[in-house]
């Protein structure tokens, strides 16, 4: 049979591909990058409530290459996994909320380790420009920029919060819904001393609001010395990252388009923190790379699948903000449930276009409500009257729809 066409080798797009290689049903993965390594992916992300899926359809080997790409090893062996919000003027904790199972890993090297074993079926430097589902057939296309093109059974989208193949099926409301909230985020090296109060807080990560004026920060590890090499010798280094958000009022709010300007905003914002937490956006140092992400969200809207031809996953079909941290598991699960429709089609047991809408059901159902959770968990985020229990920053990371 034709291969399924995954456009995308984000983690979510190579989770399938490894899901797929396991049942023995052939794919193949487009991606635009040139290589691997061809742009940092420089953020660490919290799979929790997606270990169970991803237990189940990940081979053993692949597994364990992921296991070894968490952020603190040490940690992980005896993480606690808090999540921890604090009070930025006082640095008290507002939330604590106990122990969760979770794999802090590193984005960059979560997708290396899940490359291992489908390096074959993966191919760089091709940039998916458009797609062709000719009628009265039971194939499709995709094309690229070269004119070339590629057939395969079906195709799904995971490429990423601008997808194309997003823009495909619904060519009239595939836009991000912007937030109105600014947020930029610095990797930084840090000594052992420099990185002391922060670790004490919570040793992989902790965030927070101020209440006065609405800013969010986010501390997050990246690297530790037994990480990078570095344990033992006279330049001990710790890699974390450290982000702020901020709403958008008015023009002064708006993010600045140099380095210096940003990270000068930073450290505005950052005034009347408790000491130790001003320190570490102070000692910033001159010259880092402050990098923008643009928050903005697409709320799973509803699409012609072509007769199940046509599909999302991963934040091609649901782009949600990062203030619940459920965004790559949800995709991560679309996988696991893609994987499982599309082992119906392959052995005949559904058609394609009964799977894939079964399939979208689900996913849209559990997804357009993560959506709005991660939204308001955003809008929250920034506002200290609206922190409570009730608070969507809080609310059971749900595997169910609404
Ligand atoms: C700061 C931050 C922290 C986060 N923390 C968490 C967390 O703790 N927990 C959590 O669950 N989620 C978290 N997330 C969200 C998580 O990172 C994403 O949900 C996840 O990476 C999405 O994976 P993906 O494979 O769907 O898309 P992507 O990772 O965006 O991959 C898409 C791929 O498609 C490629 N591509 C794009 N267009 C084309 C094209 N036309 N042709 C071919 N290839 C193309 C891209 O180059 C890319 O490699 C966080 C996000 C951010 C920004």
């Amino acid at each position: 049979m034709n291969p399924v066409l995954i456009v995308g080798a984000g983690i979510v797009g190579l989770t399938l591909g490894q899901a797929l290689k396991k049942k023995g049903i052939p794919f193949e993965i487009y991606e635009r990058d040139l290589n691997p390594e061809a742009r940092g992916q420089g953020w660490a992300i919290t799979i929790h409530w997606a270990l169970e899926s991803m237990f189940k359809m990940l081979d053993k080997s692949t597994l364990s290459r992921i296991e070894d790409v968490q952020v603190d090893p040490d940690v992980a062996r005896n993480d606690s996994g808090n999540f921890l919000f604090i009070n930025l003027q006082t640095g008290e904790p507002k939330f604590k909320i106990p122990p969760n199972v979770r794999w802090r890993v590193n984005r960059e090297k979560m997708r290396r380790a899940l490359l291992v074993g489908i390096e074959d079926h993966v191919h760089w430097g091709r940039r998916v420009t458009g797609l062709n589902v000719p009628k009265d057939t039971n194939h499709v296309q995709l094309l690229f920029g070269d004119d070339t093109y590629v057939i395969g059974s079906l195709v799904v989208g995971i490429e990423g919060s601008r997808s194309m193949v997003r823009q495909f099926l619904r060519p009239d409301a595939f836009g991000n819904k912007k937030l109105g909230i600014n947020f930029t985020g610095v990797a930084v090296d840090l000594t052992p001393e420099e990185i002391k109060p922060l670790r004490d807080m919570d040793p992989l990560l902790f965030q927070g609001c101020h209440p006065p004026t609405g800013a969010f920060f986010w501390f997050s590890m990246l690297e530790t010395p037994q990480v990078n090499g570095t344990a033992g010798t006279t330049a001990e280094r710790y890699r974390a990252q450290i982000c702020m958000s901020w709403p958008e009022k008015g023009p002064e709010d708006k993010v600045a388009s140099t380095d210096e300007a940003r990270l000068i905003n930073m450290k505005n914002r950052a005034q009347g923190f408790v000491p130790f937490l001003q320190k570490a956006v102070d000692r910033i140092p001159a010259g880092t790379t402050v990098t923008e992400i643009k928050l903005a969200d697409w709320e799973c809207l509803s699409w012609d699948n072509r007769g199940g031809r046509v599909t999302l996953a991963g934040d091609a079909a649901h782009a949600m903000t990062m203030y619940r941290g459920e965004a790559a598991n949800h995709g991560i699960l679309d996988a696991y449930r893609l994987m499982e429709a599309i082992e119906r089609i392959y052995s005949g047991t559904l058609t394609t276009s009964a799977a894939i809408d079964e399939y979208e059901k689900e996913m849209r159902d559990r997804t357009s409500r993560a959506v709005l959770l991660s939204r308001q968990a955003c809008k929250d985020a920034h506002d200290w009257s609206r922190l409570d229990e009730t608070s969507a920053i809080l609310t059971k990371r749900a595997v169910v729809g609404s």
